[in-house]
């Protein structure tokens, strides 16, 4: 077989660094050779600071020691988003990493806690998840199971990822690739060559040095230099679902307690976030120009922000979509060239991740068969659909009427796709989940929850079970929730005494 010996990497951000890391450990006892050429003239965004469990089992996987990843990148954990006025003014919802309570004579959490609720239960869904109950208290600890513990405990159904500073997770990543035989260039592509076929021959830099290479892997970001510039692979407007186009970024100095979550808080034509790092909080609001002005925008930001600003505000436009094919010949897409959701639900890391691995898991051959991209694109497509998705029931559901921005959300086009889950949740609740959704039914409902959109009952089998027992069994979990959650450090020492572990 003629396997592919030259990769070349174009862009050095997180996708690109993530991506050298990923193939270089997984070619590592091969003859493949690794190139990462990057722009001196072209910045990366710097921004992508909150990410997703997914993302910690993808490091061990590469065998990157966390205490010493927490330590370099000035990192803090995540549990969860904390929603603030997105369906209401002045109320707020969680979405959590990991489970919700637990089945009940083999039914779904959610189905006996909405009955529940209909007998009287105050408390909401996430009440009832392990994430919730020590975000809420600030508290934190890497749940036994997840540092792959026999020990049973009501927190092994959290999950937890990382708030990190995004350049230094690129530095890390560049060390670690670069220990793996990564070869890194510094040079600005001017020109592609392509050989008859349409596949990528090579590329010239700025300084007339030619790189050549079996397969491209385009990690330029929003400029696509490859997939765009030589494979005129277009993008795949999503608009009209996610209209969001702009935002501005802002660092500020840590203020008040280190929460183990992230914020978004929804504004009259947007939303914030605000993501605590053990050095500095990363602040940024996400809006659609077309509801406000960058002032407006920079005004609204500046007003909501605590902590002293250490950088200058940075203003980042961007297209909400995805290209029609991530891989096309012998040219791969991932990171923001491949396409972009908005950072919501701090999917975008999670993204390029997934198409790394996946690339990885079926390297082709150098003739690149056709029937491997096409596979390769629809297992992608599927990841990125129901990501969309999820994204968008965040605003579709809204209550809000108090700015246009909020009335049109609630009157836009949403997907065939939504329109199907959410009529087959509205009758009984039941969810399904699609083959490479990466939320799960628990994310689903919490977010359903917090929109206040309920099903028309429950699904009727949980009445098999005895009400009082389950009741019994829910108030037992609750109480045994509270009290270990009591005895946890706090988020901030945790991560202190973590991080000096090494
Ligand atoms: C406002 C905002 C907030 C975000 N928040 C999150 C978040 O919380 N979580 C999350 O997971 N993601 C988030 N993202 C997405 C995340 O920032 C990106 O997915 C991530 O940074 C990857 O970017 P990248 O490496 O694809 O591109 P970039 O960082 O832009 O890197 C592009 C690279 O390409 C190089 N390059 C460009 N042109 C050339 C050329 N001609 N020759 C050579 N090299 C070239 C540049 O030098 C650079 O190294 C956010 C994005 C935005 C816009």
């Amino acid at each position: 077989m003629d396997s592919i010996n030259n990769i070349v990497i174009v862009g050095g951000g997180t996708a690109g660094w993530t991506t050298a890391a990923c193939l270089a450990r997984v070619l590592q006892n091969t003859n493949s050779q690794i190139t990462l050429v990057d722009s001196p003239e072209v910045a990366t965004i710097g921004v992508g600071e909150a990410t997703i469990p997914p993302l910690v089992e993808f490091m061990r996987f590469l065998g990157i020691n966390e205490q010493d990843f927490v330590k370099k990148t000035q990192a803090t954990f995540k549990l969860a988003i904390k929603f603030t006025n997105w369906n209401t003014l002045g109320e707020h919802y969680w979405h959590q990493f990991g489970s919700v309570g637990a089945d009940i004579d083999g039914k779904d959490f959610y189905q006996h806690w909405y009955k529940s609720t209909l007998n009287g239960n105050k408390n909401t869904y996430t009440d009832y998840s392990p994430a919730i109950a020590m975000a809420k208290e600030n508290k934190f600890i890497i749940p036994p199971a997840a540092q792959g513990q026999q020990q049973q405990s009501i927190l092994n159904g959290a999950t937890y990822a990382w708030h990190f500073d995004a350049l230094l997770v690129a530095n890390y990543l560049t060390e670690f690739s670069t220990k793996l035989g990564v070869k890194h260039l510094r040079g600005h592509v001017e020109s592609i060559e392509k050989h008859e076929n349409g596949f990528i021959k090579q590329l010239t830099l700025k300084d007339g040095q030619t790189i050549t290479g079996d397969f491209f892997i385009d990690c330029t970001g929003q400029k696509a230099i490859l997939i765009e510039g030589a494979m005129g692979v277009e993008f795949e407007d999503w608009q009209h679902y996610l209209p969001m186009n702009r935002s501005i970024a802002l660092q500020t100095e840590n203020h008040g307690p280190s929460v183990p979550y992230t914020e978004s808080t929804a504004h009259e034509f947007g939303w914030q976030w605000r993501i605590p790092l053990q050095h500095r909080t990363g602040n940024g609001l996400v809006f659609c120009d077309k509801y406000c002005s960058d002032e407006e925008a920079l005004e609204t930001l500046m007003n909501n922000i605590s902590g002293k600003p250490l950088t200058e505000p940075k203003f980042i436009s961007f297209t909400t979509g995805k290209r029609k094919e991530l891989w096309k010949g012998n040219c791969l897409a991932l990171g923001l060239s491949s396409g972009f959701l908005e950072p919501l639900e701090s999917t975008a890391i999670h993204l390029m991740m997934k198409g790394v691995v996946k690339f990885a898991e079926m390297l082709p051959d150098k003739r690149c068969q056709q029937a491997t991209a096409k596979e390769f694109n629809r297992i992608m497509d599927i990841e990125y659909l129901s990501i969309r998705d999820f994204i968008i029931l965040h605003y579709c559901t809204t209550s809000r009427t108090d700015s246009q921005f909020w009335r049109d959300c609630q009157n836009m086009p949403i997907p065939d796709s939504l329109s199907e889950k959410l009529a087959l949740f509205k009758n009984q609740g039941r969810l399904f989940r699609n083959e490479f959704d990466l939320f799960t039914p628990p994310s689903w409902y919490a977010v359903l929850t917090g929109m206040g959109i309920k099903p028309d009952n429950y699904d009727r089998l949980v009445d098999i079970s005895d009400t009082k027992q389950v009741q019994s069994i829910m108030d037992n979990g609750l109480a045994n929730l509270t009290n270990t959650v009591q005895q946890l450090p706090m988020h901030l020492d945790y991560v202190k005494s973590f991080s000096r572990l090494t």
